[in-house]
């Protein structure tokens, strides 16, 4: 659709003071922001900002694909005949004097005297709370709006968790399927007979790997807009982790619309079935890697899971990957937004492991440089890609940083600065909470912990490794499986009423108190080594 301006309207001082301001993650066309009573609502209010680009150490892909979105984002909008101030990532600027987005906005602010600014809710508490002080200080209005791009609004998800114990996923997302009437039958009942396909879900390769089934996600080749800002990356921020020579996205709402077209005909179908599979070498599998461009707003919701079920109408997909997928979207990324907003700030303080503020990710989070296969493998995925799928993030890295005893949010601030479709909503929940148990049982009831046998299941990973998953002593023991039986030990008192940890404490209960004595210090050893500092020159 292509809007005029209307230059009436525009005259009228209302509009014309109004700042319609629009975060990285906000590149919604149709955002409720823009428009007021069916016109443009104001002077659209773009800012690339250096302090969102330092405040946690961030991967060079992630800092390319986010300008370069924004950069393209900012034409669709002058296409659509939105009047756009934009501010280009500019010279090195101290603190205090417009190094940050509030002190930015603030300078622009003064300079248009603006009276009232209009946005759709941040992805960021720190950002929502910065900009209400700043509106508070100037004595400007701020009207911050509910997000429609999401399925379920805060204070819907609010009213479903009021009086409720424990807040669980599975009955909140067959709310929101009944509500949008996502793969139910005209009898009301779920399609397939069954709500929920998990346990179809979870097949490894066989000895023979994925073979040739699989095609790879489509690639994009850079345009004028992303090629400037890869530059400017390379100039700029040299010395941040990770690589620019896989950048082939989509930056676009079209282009984001024929990826999503590409995985839905051709690697969806097996999606459910190889969900937490993993094998050597291959980043994608059969995910969607999708959650980016969900994430800045250049895929709606509600379009990807319309897209998957109509696949699956057609007979193209089966049930237990369309349900699988329509979870992961219509379920669990609604459900941990949901807790996100409810439980702000005091969520991000969590610990409910007591971990020490000082333990930091492992060296290797940074340059992937471990004789851990595992391990180096999924770190080349973030380094490559700024990406991994759930198991390489859940089961692989997240595993080892909980099991070493990181503190929840220096993992969170890692995963941040390392992927691409981390923004604080998403990243926290899923990182304190479900991958960490930062959040005592919020998110998830038991800890994700596992030894390397679990790994050794999903993979191939422990073939070619110089260690064995089995072993949790000698030359040849696996760090992930030493440090399993050192978790264990360190919080058996906490788990011992978890019901969903008993088969785990029954089996700690039969090792000696010899080879836990081993086990603590062939531990102590694995992390001294883990947590050394990288040589990043
Ligand atoms: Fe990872 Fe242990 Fe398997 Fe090596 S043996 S790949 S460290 S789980």
């Amino acid at each position: 659709m292509h809007f005029e301006w209307d230059w009436d309207r525009l005259n009228n001082l209302q509009n014309k003071q109004t700042f319609v301001v629009v975060f990285g993650d906000q590149l919604d066309i149709h955002s409720v922001a823009l428009r007021d009573d069916g016109k443009p609502a104001g002077l659209v209010w773009m800012a690339e900002a250096i302090e969102e680009a330092e405040y946690v150490w961030s991967h060079q892909l992630r800092l390319a694909f986010f300008f370069s979105t924004m950069r393209h984002f900012r034409e669709e909008l002058k296409q659509a005949g939105y009047e756009v101030m934009y501010r280009e990532i500019s010279a090195r600027k101290k603190k205090g004097e417009g190094y940050g987005l509030m002190e930015m906005l603030e300078i622009d602010l003064r300079a248009k005297k603006i009276k009232r600014v209009r946005c759709v809710r941040p992805g960021d508490w720190r950002v929502l709370d910065g900009l209400r002080k700043l509106c508070k200080r100037m004595k400007i209005e701020l009207e911050v709006l509910e997000d429609k791009h999401f399925l379920m609004s805060v204070d819907a998800f609010g009213d479903w968790a009021k009086g409720k114990k424990q807040l669980v996923m599975e009955g909140f997302y067959r709310g929101v399927r009944k509500k949008y009437g996502y793969l139910i039958r005209e009898d009301g009942k779920p399609e397939g007979g069954e709500w929920n396909y998990d346990s179809e879900n979870r097949d490894s390769f066989g000895k023979d790997g994925p073979g040739d089934k699989m095609s790879d996600p489509k690639k994009f080749k850079l345009d004028r807009i992303s090629e400037d800002v890869v530059t400017m990356v390379r100039q700029r921020f040299s010395c941040h982790p990770g690589s620019l020579e896989h950048f082939n996205l989509p930056v676009t709402r079209k282009d984001a619309e024929t990826y999503l077209k590409d995985f839905i005909a051709n690697r969806l179908k097996l999606f459910g079935k190889y969900e937490d599979a993993m094998w050597e070498g291959e980043a994608f599998l059969y995910h969607s890697r999708i959650s980016c461009l969900l994430n800045v707003k250049l895929l709606d919701p509600k379009r990807v899971i319309d897209l998957a079920i109509e696949a699956y109408r057609n007979g193209k997909v089966g049930i237990e990957s369309t349900e699988g997928f329509v979870r992961q979207v219509a379920g669990w990324r609604e459900f941990i937004r949901g807790i996100y907003w409810l439980k702000m700030p005091e969520y991000a303080k969590s610990n409910a492991l007591k971990c020490s503020e000082k333990t930091d990710v492992p060296g290797c989070f940074w340059d992937g440089e471990t004789d851990m296969k595992c391990v180096a493998d999924s770190m080349k995925h973030v380094i490559d890609h700024g990406y991994a799928h759930h198991i390489h993030r859940l089961m692989v890295l997240g595993l080892l940083a909980q099991l070493v005893g990181v503190h929840p949010y220096k993992f969170h601030e890692w995963h941040m600065g390392m992927y691409l479709d981390a923004i604080d909503w998403v990243s926290l929940p899923n990182t304190l909470g479900m991958s960490q148990w930062g959040d005592g049982g919020v998110v998830g009831t038991k800890p994700y912990c596992a030894s390397g046998n679990y790994i050794n299941k999903m993979s191939n990973y422990c073939k070619g490794c110089r260690y064995d998953p089995k072993l949790a002593s000698g030359e040849k023991a696996c760090p992930m499986t030493v440090l399993y039986w050192d978790f264990l030990g360190r919080h058996e008192k906490q788990f011992e009423k978890n019901i969903r940890m008993k088969f785990q404490i029954a089996n700690l209960k039969r090792k000696s108190v010899s080879d836990m004595k081993m086990i603590k210090e062939e531990a102590a050893r694995v992390k001294i080594e883990l947590l050394r500092k990288p040589d990043l020159g």
